[in-house]
């Protein structure tokens, strides 16, 4: 079905729209500001995209307090919001291909991925929280005969999202769809690089019944619309996902303003350990290689750390080696490619730098290292494997492109240690055909998703989030609709007859 699509002219005829979504409409900044949508495929402009500061901050939060306030949203029937809620996941299935190129000429990654992964979970999501809606009930407290305790969720208010780029759609409806299902406003801040398919996503929200100013998107730069956001007085909630410096300035800006609720999704680096008894070493190299690469190495839980029992490391390695072949990078619009552009030029320097620092620590690099494609005037990064030291910067640092580092271990206390030294705890993975030992290192290890001899489960029905500097939140499952609403208890005194 992808393949009998001519993405390319696709491409050249869907509409990019880069106005803010305010109040149900389309809207230009303020000031009339607006900045440049590049696109990673050739380097050239695509749209002109609405840069909103802080009055226009301020205007979204007026509007969505107000459609809080009066409850044309919150207070409508569970029925009928999830009734809205699953219409919204229908148009976005509905406007399948158009959301998958523009978020591939937005930031670059293959558009089989875009339609296939990110619009189908995107619409899944919206629709799960919207079955949700009317499937979860409220408590009642165990206490005396004499009184009714009873725990009810309500909705926070006025709720913040701001997300980065590399899954666009997708990091926007984790956010949006519990916000939305609990009975929230919501106003988003897309990132800068990748502004365009959640602005869409406005439009067919206001279409499925999502009332006007319920949902609200304000693209801008992080330090102009998104520091607006994170310091304004009348936000009940942000939720960010993001890199770890942003996220604990946002911190300081929701503890500094009024202490508004701070949910921070934030970087990783994942490990991987592999040992010399997994049940198949074939399936752990395909895994250790493809979950690397996928989407260019731009993913928050991609294994960038692979650990190795020393025994099995050169001939592992040729395995996983022998995977960098499926991951040619080439023009994302053409359904066959599996390797897209880096997402802008800034990003693609800071790869290539990482990768510098590699060789120059004295990393082995036993595959890739280079840009590729540069004559299409894109930014395209051919995937990149060094054996490497636990101190070097390649293994320390999160570098979001794709860059493998791997090193052998001897014990498992070695491999647990290894894996548990980075101040991220986002994933991780343990190969091995012993039981014990799976459930051993599984507990031993300081992440909050941790796979056994596999990498690539992964459902809306379980929550995604990380220990240590990967955050403090979970998006997905039942557990995400926690960060959106207040819990009250209301005592009721019952008279004895
Ligand atoms: P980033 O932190 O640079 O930007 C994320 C968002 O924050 C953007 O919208 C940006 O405009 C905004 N921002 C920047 N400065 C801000 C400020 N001072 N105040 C408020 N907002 C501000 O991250 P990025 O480069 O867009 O994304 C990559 C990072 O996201 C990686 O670290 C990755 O691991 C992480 N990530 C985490 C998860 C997760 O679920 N844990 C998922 C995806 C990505």
């Amino acid at each position: 079905m992808t393949l009998a699509i001519n993405w390319q002219a696709l491409a050249a005829t869907i509409a990019l729209d880069g106005r803010a979504f305010v109040n149900g409409q389309r809207v230009p900044a303020i000031d009339g500001a607006v900045f440049d949508c590049i696109s990673p495929l050739n380097g050239k402009k695509i749209a002109d995209v609405a840069r909103c500061t802080k009055a226009d901050v301020d205007a979204a939060v007026l509007n969505a307090r107000a459609a809080f306030e009066d409850g044309r949203w919150a207070h409508l029937s569970p029925k009928k919001r999830k009734e809205i809620m699953i219409r919204f996941a229908d148009l976005i299935q509905a406007n399948a291909n158009e959301l998958a190129v523009m978020e591939t000429l937005d930031m670059g990654k293959p558009v089989a991925n875009a339609l296939a992964v990110d619009v189908n979970a995107a619409q899944n999501t919206i629709r799960w929280y919207g079955e949700a809606i009317d499937k979860v009930y409220d408590e009642v407290a165990p206490t005396s005969r004499d009184s009714l305790a009873f725990i009810t969720r309500e909705p926070v208010g006025v709720v913040a999202a701001v997300v980065p780029w590399n899954y666009p759609l997708l990091m926007t409806s984790w956010k949006i769809a519990p916000a939305l299902a609990m009975g929230n406003s919501v106003i988003l801040k897309p990132s800068e690089k990748s502004p365009l398919t959640a602005l869409r996503l406005a439009e067919l929200a206001l279409e499925a019944g999502i009332p006007a100013g319920v949902f609200n998107v304000l693209p801008g730069y992080g330090h102009e619309a998104g520091a607006a956001l994170a310091e304004h007085m009348d936000v009940d909630c942000i939720a960010f996902t993001g890199s770890t410096a942003v996220g604990k300035r946002i911190m300081q800006a929701a503890a500094s303003s009024n202490l508004k609720r701070a949910w921070m999704e934030l970087g990783g680096k994942s490990a991987n350990i592999v040992f010399a008894d997994a049940p198949n070493l074939d399936e752990a190299a395909a895994a250790a290689a493809g979950n690397v690469f996928y989407n260019q190495g731009e993913s928050c839980n991609a294994p960038s750390r692979l650990y190795v029992e020393a025994s099995i490391a050169d001939e592992f390695m040729a395995k996983v080696a022998a995977h960098v072949a499926a991951f040619k990078p080439a023009n994302p619009l053409d359904a066959a490619t599996s390797m897209g552009a880096i997402v802008d030029d800034v990003q693609m320097k800071s790869v290539l730098k990482y990768i510098q620092s590699g060789v120059d620590q004295g990393a082995t690099l036993i595959a890739g290292g280079s840009q590729v494609l540069a004559e299409t005037g894109g930014f395209f990064i051919e995937p990149t494997i060094f054996m490497a030291q636990q101190h070097m910067t390649i293994v320390q640092e999160e570098i979001f492109g794709p860059v493998l580092a791997a090193i052998p271990f001897d014990t498992e206390a070695q491999a647990i240690a290894l894996a548990n030294d980075s101040i991220y705890g986002l994933q991780a993975a343990v190969w091995t055909s012993n039981v014990s030992k799976a459930h051993r290192v599984a507990r031993a290890l300081r992440a909050g998703t941790v796979h056994v001899n596999q990498y690539n489960d992964d459902d809306i029905t379980v929550p995604f989030g990380g220990y240590k500097q990967s955050g403090n939140g979970r998006d997905k499952s039942l557990h995400a609709l926690d960060k959106y609403c207040e819990l009250k208890t209301t005592w009721l005194k019952i008279d004895p007859a």
